[in-house]
């Protein structure tokens, strides 16, 4: 190419515009909310990075398809259109449409896991680990070394650390462990990538001991075109034929549309084993519904074909994958501290480098969160103490082992001034850095407690 603008690859059809609130009425607003932005009204932030899930812009080709969609209760031919479009990516069997990924989750745990059974990936979203442990099973994160260094650079910071799943399975016997997951990227570790390597050597480990190899398949496309630019050997492929060798390892596939099927509510389970998915489709039956429909409507099976032909256009990805790294390579150079390298959906800021003077106990993501917001109307989410948290039987806060601020990416909504605009928010946060002040917790939920707590800022 010989200019070196990356543009957004697609015009706009349709807007939203957004609501532009002062200063001072953010103060209201967030006072009101309880300084927590999960309890604000969207109609009040201007930029919103709550979650790259169901966040997505859908295409005009998208909403034609929802036009397209047939109700028919069994046999819609709009569940044949996803069958067809989700196994020519995938090469699976049998496919099942689900509402979401963690309805996938659900019926693939509640059959293979219970009780005294060990789940082994490089790291566990979390709604997966809470299927797997619901059923009574253990889920154990094996994510490489490097992955857990938010300050070293390196490609593949989501890849699984092969020798202890070796050691792992011997550990725990292979009759133990129902199958193996890899996450790619890993939402968890930062949306790091796992190379294709890492999958073709964890999957080479499963053969062994006779154990499937799932993947949770959320950002599939996201981790192709990484594999593309940063693996040797795929830099001539293209993102559909690095997602198929990907999958070609694979036993089964879970699968949160809501990320890279660019729609805004969906997902799947696709498997090979005949008789795991006739137990599958049983119970989904009895969960989500008739198994041509799933917990969808015929509309949403339509416009997630039609996403997932379009996530894996090459113009796409390098779109996505720049644009997030462009916000991290201008906050790195504001001084901002970042994990590096920058992942696949999201930046993560260091809290603990951001405002060195505000302990753990008195949440410094929260306070960058909060300012975040006041500064600019953005809305962040706090990775850190307020999420993962523990008391100890005296009552006293056991820290996460980090403190980020997450700033997730929706898929093709904000343009490139709405993140240069970014980018001066945060860096004006940065450089008051020292005026920030800690928050207490007035109240907070027995689980889950991020979603409901509330603060005060300590004076
Ligand atoms: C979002 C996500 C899930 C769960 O999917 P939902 O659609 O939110 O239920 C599972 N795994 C990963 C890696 C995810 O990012």
């Amino acid at each position: 190419m010989k200019y070196k603008t990356i543009i957004e690859p697609f015009k706009i059809k349709s807007v939203e515009p957004i609501r532009f609130t002062t200063r001072e009425e953010r103060e209201v607003l967030l006072k009101e909310a309880g300084y927590n932005p999960f309890m604000l009204h969207s109609d009040d932030v201007l930029i919103d990075l709550l979650t790259d899930s169901g966040t997505s812009a859908m295409s005009s080709k998208q909403w034609a398809g929802i036009m397209e969609g047939d109700e028919a209760y069994a046999g819609s031919k709009s569940f044949y259109r996803f069958e067809a479009v989700v196994r020519s990516i995938t090469q699976m069997k049998h496919i099942i449409p689900t509402h979401q990924g963690r309805a996938a989750e659900k019926i693939l745990f509640s059959i293979v896991g219970g009780p005294g059974k060990y789940f082994p990936n490089n790291t566990h979203f979390d709604t997966t680990r809470a299927n797997i442990e619901f059923t009574g099973s253990e889920a154990v994160d094996l994510l490489n070394e490097i992955g857990k260094h938010p300050e070293i650079r390196a490609d593949f910071k989501g890849n699984m650390d092969i020798e202890k799943l070796e050691t792992f399975i011997k550990e725990k016997g292979p009759e133990n462990i129902p199958l193996c997951i890899i996450t790619v990227t890993n939402n968890s570790g930062g949306g790091q990538p796992v190379s294709m390597q890492n999958i073709r050597e964890t999957k080479a480990i499963c053969k062994k001991y006779g154990i499937p190899l799932f993947l949770d398949a959320c950002r599939f496309a996201e981790n192709a075109y990484f594999i593309k630019i940063r693996e040797k050997g795929y830099e001539n492929k293209t993102p559909l034929e690095i997602a198929q060798e990907m999958f070609s390892y694979a036993d089964g596939v879970t699968m949160s549309a809501k990320k890279d099927a660019l729609v805004n509510i969906g997902g799947f389970l696709a498997l090979n084993d005949d008789d795991l998915a006739m137990k599958c489709r049983n119970l989904l039956i009895v969960t989500e519904g008739f198994p041509t429909y799933g917990g969808l409507a015929g509309r949403d099976l339509e416009a997630v074909a039609q996403g997932l032909l379009e996530v894996l256009d090459e113009h796409y990805l390098q779109y996505r994958i720049r644009s997030v790294e462009y916000l991290g390579e201008r906050l790195i150079a504001a001084g901002v501290p970042i994990i590096e390298p920058p992942g696949g959906h999201a930046i993560y800021i260091d809290a603990k480098r951001f405002t060195p003077h505000i302990p753990p106990e008195q949440y410094p993501g929260q306070s960058i969160v909060c300012e975040l917001y006041i500064e600019g109307g953005v809305r962040a989410v706090e990775i850190g103490s307020v999420m993962f948290g523990k008391y100890d039987k005296h009552g006293k806060l056991i820290p996460a082992m980090m403190e980020l601020v997450r700033l997730a990416i929706p898929r093709r909504v904000y343009t490139q001034s709405h993140v240069d605009y970014l980018i001066e928010v945060i860096t004006e946060v940065y450089n008051k850095r020292n005026n920030l002040k800690g928050y207490r917790i007035t109240y907070e939920a027995p689980m889950l407690r991020h979603f409901t707590a509330k603060f005060e800022p300590i004076r």
